[in-house]
């Protein structure tokens, strides 16, 4: 099958790029920006006569074009990410995420083909109301606290998606990610596990934000290739939106020590206030957990990997990596 990935050299999309291409033998199209890509991470594609790879914007429609002509689906997967480069970039990330999905879902339509678009547990804002279910209320911070301008834009993905899927009959699948972590993920956009990791590794300081009490949910890269990829293959998941994440809890203090330990480090673990990370408008999510009973039943997703094989898959790549 033709594939296209957009966003393939990002940590997500280069792990999903090597499964179709060399798993699961399709021909994969695939473009990127480098913008928070590393092109470290396909590298070792490029000589596969099977993977065709473009260096290019999702704003680029001629460009665009092109690559979704020559394809039957699309893994939308483009898009700025992490807190800290989102805070850093706030016009061109809502542009990106916005005008870049619209022009996914604009030409997909002519054909029909059909798209996996990967939204955000950002979605459910600050609601305390966990686990979240995809019908779960939403509940934003005001515009003046810039973080909440990410959780829109993919909103307004959602709903792109959803109107091109009932006006233009284009397929749709939409994704809910949960905290993906492991192997080719790197802290220098704000992800947690990939800083903590090189922290501990180099002895520094374990830097948790806040009190440490939020919550989150760790899902390994490779469980989330495989729901991506089961999403889009089946046929139940047209026009639906489906939480993809681990239900296990952690917070983040119990993280570090969890890194601590893994790694035998000898690092502090050290406390920093939000103010002194991103500034007096920062406002962070204190519960992050997804419900996962809608994607277990329609195409039998269950998480395999537990959250210290991810730590430990982490450690792996940071130790091979500064080698
Ligand atoms: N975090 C932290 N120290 C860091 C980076 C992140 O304590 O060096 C915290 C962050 O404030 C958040 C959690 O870890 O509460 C997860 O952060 P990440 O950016 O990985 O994901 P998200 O905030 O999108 O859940």
């Amino acid at each position: 099958m033709q594939c296209l990935v957009t966003g393939a050299a990002g940590f997500i999309g280069s792990n999903l790029t090597e499964r179709l291409l060399l798993k699961e033998n399709n021909d994969v199209f695939a473009i990127d920006d480098f913008s928070t890509g590393n092109k470290e991470n396909i590298s070792h594609l490029f000589n596969n006569p099977r993977f065709h790879f473009q260096q290019g914007s999702i704003l680029d429609k001629d460009l665009l074009k092109e690559l979704i002509d020559k394809c039957e689906i699309i893994y939308h997967l483009a898009a700025a990410v992490g807190v800290k480069y989102i805070m850093e970039n706030l016009i061109k990330s809502i542009r990106i995420n916005i005008e870049g999905t619209e022009n996914v879902l604009e030409i997909a339509s002519h054909d029909k083909k059909k798209v996996l678009i990967t939204s955000s547990s950002e979605i459910y804002g600050k609601s305390e109301n966990y686990p979240f279910n995809e019908e779960s209320d939403r509940i934003l911070g005001p515009t003046t606290k810039l973080r909440w301008s990410y959780s829109a834009s993919k909103a307004t993905d959602e709903f792109l998606a959803i109107a091109y899927h009932k006006e233009k009959v284009l397929p749709i699948v939409i994704t809910r990610l949960f905290n993906v972590s492991g192997p080719k993920q790197v802290g220098e956009y704000g992800m947690v596990i990939p800083r903590f990791v090189e922290q501990a590794l180099k002895g520094e300081p374990i830097t948790v934000y806040g009190d440490g009490k939020q919550l989150r949910s760790f899902i390994h890269i490779e469980d989330t290739v495989n729901g991506l990829i089961s999403l889009m293959e089946n046929e139940n998941t047209n026009g639906e939106i489906f939480n993809l994440g681990s239900p296990q809890p952690v917070n983040i203090s119990q993280l570090a020590e969890m890194v601590k330990q893994l790694t035998q480090s000898k690092s502090q673990i050290k406390y920093i206030p939000y103010r002194q990370v991103y500034g007096d408008d920062f406002e962070d999510l204190k519960y992050r957990v997804p419900d996962i009973s809608k994607i277990s039943k329609t195409i039998g997703f269950k998480p395999t990997k537990s959250l210290e094989d991810i730590i430990k898959d982490v450690i792996e790549y940071y130790k091979k990596k500064s080698k």
